[in-house]
């Protein structure tokens, strides 16, 4: 093999042993970066002693390349092939991860359901203007399933505000209901409910039951579900059962929410960096060099933890259901910034419950013909979603919310630029239909309404308009 041969390490499993340990191992120096007190003042007093002492056999200088900013601002020209080895692999590494989530983005969370699949591109490009680049880390899964009822765990930064765990789904009373619930979202929903994972504001290993639930997962789906826990220290025998069993079955990448110093060395005492390697940690606790709270539910009134305001504030990644089997409850529910309205970062769009499978299956289809069209009707008065500016440019029209992000339509070919003023100016006017724009346009400048029919198409698949739920209000 070439030296300068990158390899997958994720998926499919890379069998080159030498190769996994220097990528797992620049894991776990970034991680010793971001995450333990004291690490980078003492790799810059003795970088090789101090790898040494974590039991890390990479070079110092990759460390500082991956890690320091003014070594990453000096080597960012270097070609390629002549950046240290370990960096190039990690880089790779990186890549594999960033590919993987733009994949589910893209592809693998699009739902066959026509409509279902309209509304959640509505509301993934809604976001673009809403949340900036934020939005390039969620995948707008369109479900997910919470096995419990609230989380014990109680984290001050919940992003979703989880209450306290309240009540668990036990597999042997619910496996009937659960499996039929899987194989009718898979009908309606099609392969990208598969993508979905089996907690959300709940703790996965809360769950007696969860390899059971999961396992069913795999049968109906032939997808392991993506864990993230923050207790993956409880009882590490049991994180380590399951995720050697989850590994060998569908390998993929897993979490841990790393809540404490404490709770870090336990990890890296328990598992080695290559074990790991299928594994993020995310720091969150406040000791941590670069510790990650978003400004979104209880982390907005903690004080403590000193995190800004701003655009993008959500941890949520859904764009669709959120099944819960404790309560037999179903919520719709889509990101947004979090703020007083929507603390948790969600517009939380409708909550019901169900009793059993068919109620579960009525239940379903109804919400979905409720709030997701297809299209929106050309009688049907349109509404510009408030909070959002706009510029006329020569070319056509700039829509952002903040200076982070522009939304820009060029007119093109025979589409005159001064199309989309005029559109705009009668969207804006408020109350019209795409008739009524199509209608006073073809009159006053002659303009073709296929062609205003096409422009006010593109400004409904960037989610600009308000969906007919919202203006209802
Ligand atoms: S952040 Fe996760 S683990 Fe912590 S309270 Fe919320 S749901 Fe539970």
């Amino acid at each position: 093999m070439s030296d300068l041969e990158i390899k997958n390490v994720i998926s499919p499993a890379c069998d080159d042993a030498e190769y996994v340990r220097e990528v797992a191992e620049a894991k776990r120096a970034l991680e010793l970066w971001t995450m333990e007190p004291g690490f980078q003042e003492a790799f810059f007093a003795a970088p090789e002693e101090t790898l040494a002492s974590y039991g890390l056999s990479i070079d110092a200088l990759s460390v500082k390349v991956l890690c320091d900013h003014d070594t990453a601002v000096e080597y960012q020209k270097t070609p390629f092939e002549e950046l240290p080895r370990v960096v190039r692999r990690y880089r790779g590494f990186l890549k594999e991860k960033v590919s993987e989530r733009e994949r589910m983005t893209k592809e693998y969370c699009v739902p066959k359901h026509p409509s279902f699949r309209a509304w959640r591109g509505r509301q993934l490009n809604r976001c673009w203007a809403e949340l900036g680049s934020r939005n390039n880390s969620i995948i707008h899964v369109p479900i997910t399933f919470e096995l419990d009822l609230g989380c014990s765990v109680g984290c001050p930064f919940c992003g979703v505000m989880a209450p306290k765990l309240s009540k668990v789904s036990r597999y042997d009373e619910d496996a009937a209901l659960w499996k039929g619930v899987l194989s009718f979202t898979k009908e309606i929903i099609g392969d990208a409910a598969g993508q979905a994972t089996c907690y959300y504001a709940t703790e996965p290993l809360d769950n007696p039951d969860y390899e059971k639930f999961t396992d069913d997962f795999f049968k109906i789906f032939g997808i392991i579900p993506q864990l993230t826990s923050a207790a993956s220290m409880r009882k590490p025998e049991r994180t380590r059962a399951y995720l050697e069993r989850a590994l060998k079955t569908y390998r993929r990448v897993h979490r841990f929410s790393v809540l404490s110093l404490d709770i870090l060395h336990k990890i890296f005492e328990a598992f080695t960096p290559e074990e790991l390697i299928c594994v993020e940690l995310l720091p969150q606790f406040t000791e941590a060099p670069h510790n990650m709270f978003a400004n979104a539910g209880r982390a907005r009134k903690n004080d403590g933890l000193h995190v800004e305001e701003g655009d993008g504030n959500t941890i949520a990644c859904i764009s669709g259901f959120v099944v819960n089997m404790a309560e037999r409850s179903v919520r719709l529910i889509t990101p947004c910034g979090a703020s007083e309205a929507h603390p948790t970062g969600e517009m939380i769009l409708a909550k019901e419950h169900f009793e059993g499978l068919d109620d579960f299956k009525r239940l379903f289809v109804s919400l979905i013909d409720r709030y997701m069209q297809a299209e929106f009707p050309k009688d049907q008065p349109l509404r510009l979603r408030p909070g959002i500016s706009f510029e006329k440019t020569e070319k056509g029209i700039e829509f952002y919310r903040s200076e982070k992000f522009r939304l820009k339509f060029f007119g093109a070919d025979d589409l005159s630029p001064t199309l989309y003023h005029d559109v705009l100016d009668k969207l804006q006017s408020g109350g019209k239909t795409a008739y009524d724009i199509a209608g006073e346009l073809m009159e006053e400048i002659d303009a073709f309404p296929a062609n205003v029919f096409f422009v006010l198409k593109k400004f409904e698949l960037a989610g600009l308009f308000l969906e007919p739920y919202e203006t209802e209000k």
